[in-house]
């Protein structure tokens, strides 16, 4: 299900002609600055036209300009159901359907105000999310439904289970009939399920294979949740098409053999490394505690991560919003900091939220200033390309051609 929430307004508020122009000097397109900025011709829902910003703006259009311009942000790895609260997704168990559909709103809410135009939801439960559908307003989102996992695996409590061939084989067939986006399979433990091994292996090379090709045989992708070395290898082996978190843990820390990077980059798989934390927060006592056992250490992995980077891997900026406090919705633009803090130039770290993430996961005509793409865009007060900072800090985010102020601080995004 691709759940767009194109609201059917008239574009920029409304205001007239329902054909908008939005100016800036300084634009990102979803993969490069185009040089001497742009204009943006917006009908509707859709952008009509990408002009030099020198070229003016046509007679009658509504006009509004920004420092800069760049297509909404796209968030690849997210938990609506929580709202990053310690253990969210443990204490989402508890809650009933109704108080579960007031955090997703809010957690969308959240989202947008931040300049995310679209997620991808990797974790429910109980179809919460997936079985949703569209509301005006809000962001599009695509959904795996809760991922598949083995009994009293990491997330099993999201209602995902499964184990040997005919279940798996199942689950897949289920994922498809009920319209989920992509299937999404726990590979290793996970550090947010009480007593899950981060380092053990939850599926075997043929189980993840058998996933693979019934997804891939009803059009549907996998990606693959993999922290050990171990699980990454053998998920580069069963043909997954994307891979979260890529952390090449070891019982002694992070890893990065020599042919790894090469060997991601040539298979093109996505690898969504889910960096992006309020760096003023502890992290999660769960990777303390992975600290403390094996001498995991984020320095490590920026380290990794900028090494993938120049392999040629293909990164998205995806950040797990929504499962602890440092991880609130909304913190997608630090993950895009954290990637320029690994080394990425900035178009490169821009684009893992923008235009790469979007081909990344395989939806058209979002992530891109182009003609016929939809008009989700986020403008700033800032130069990203001087300033990435400046992504922390939007002015005005367009969604499918409409303007939301965004908030001073917090709280949820009003419409102008
Ligand atoms: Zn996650």
């Amino acid at each position: 299900m691709e759940a767009v929430s194109d609201n059917g307004r008239s574009g920029l508020g409304g205001m007239g002609t329902g054909r908008s122009a939005v100016t800036a000097t300084v634009a990102f397109d979803g993969f490069r600055f185009l040089a001497g900025g742009a204009t943006v011709l917006i009908e509707g829902t859709r952008i009509v036209d990408v002009l030099p910003a020198a070229a003016g703006s046509p007679d009658g259009w509504e006009v509004l300009s920004a420092a800069a311009i760049l297509p909404g942000l796209i968030d690849t790895h997210v938990h609506l159901v929580g709202s990053g609260e310690p253990d969210a997704l443990r204490v989402d168990i508890d809650r009933t359907a109704e108080q579960r559909a007031e955090v997703i709103e809010r957690s969308l809410a959240q989202q947008l105000a931040a300049g995310v135009t679209t997620v991808r939801d990797l974790g429910d439960t109980d179809w919460a999310v997936g079985e949703r559908g569209a509301r005006p307003g809000e962001p599009t989102v695509l959904s795996s439904g809760p991922p598949i996992t083995i009994p009293g695996g990491h997330c099993a409590a999201m209602g995902g289970t499964a184990a040997g061939t005919d279940q798996l084989r199942a689950a897949v067939a289920e994922r498809a009939e009920r319209g989920a986006d992509i299937v999404k399979i726990m590979v290793s433990g996970g550090a947010m399920t009480a007593g899950s091994n981060l380092l053990a292996l939850q599926y075997s090379e043929d189980d993840v294979r058998l996933v693979v090709d019934e997804a891939h045989r009803r059009g549907l992708a996998v990606t693959a949740h993999a922290h050990s070395l171990e699980s990454v290898r053998l998920c580069l082996r069963a043909g997954v098409d994307a891979i979260e978190h890529c952390s090449c843990l070891t019982e002694t820390g992070v890893v990065d053999p020599p042919d790894l990077g090469g060997a991601l980059a040539r298979s093109e798989v996505l690898v969504t490394p889910t960096f992006g934390r309020l760096p003023e927060l502890a992290p999660s006592p769960q990777a303390e505690a992975l600290s403390r056992a094996t001498g995991f250490s984020l320095a490590d992995r920026f380290t990794q991560v900028g090494g993938f980077h120049r392999a040629g891997v293909r990164l998205s900026a995806g950040s797990d919003a929504g499962i602890h406090p440092a991880k609130p919705h909304g913190v997608l633009p630090l993950s895009v900091l954290e990637l320029v803090g690994c080394g990425l130039p900035v178009a490169d770290a821009l684009a893992t939220a923008t235009g790469a993430a979007a081909e990344g996961i395989g939806l058209a005509g979002h992530g891109v200033l182009r003609r016929g793409a939809r008009a989700d865009l986020l403008l700033l007060d800032g130069d990203p390309a001087t300033d990435p900072a400046a992504l922390l800090r939007p002015d005005t985010i367009i969604l499918a051609g409409t303007p939301i102020t965004a908030p001073v601080s917090g709280g949820s995004p009003t419409p102008s």
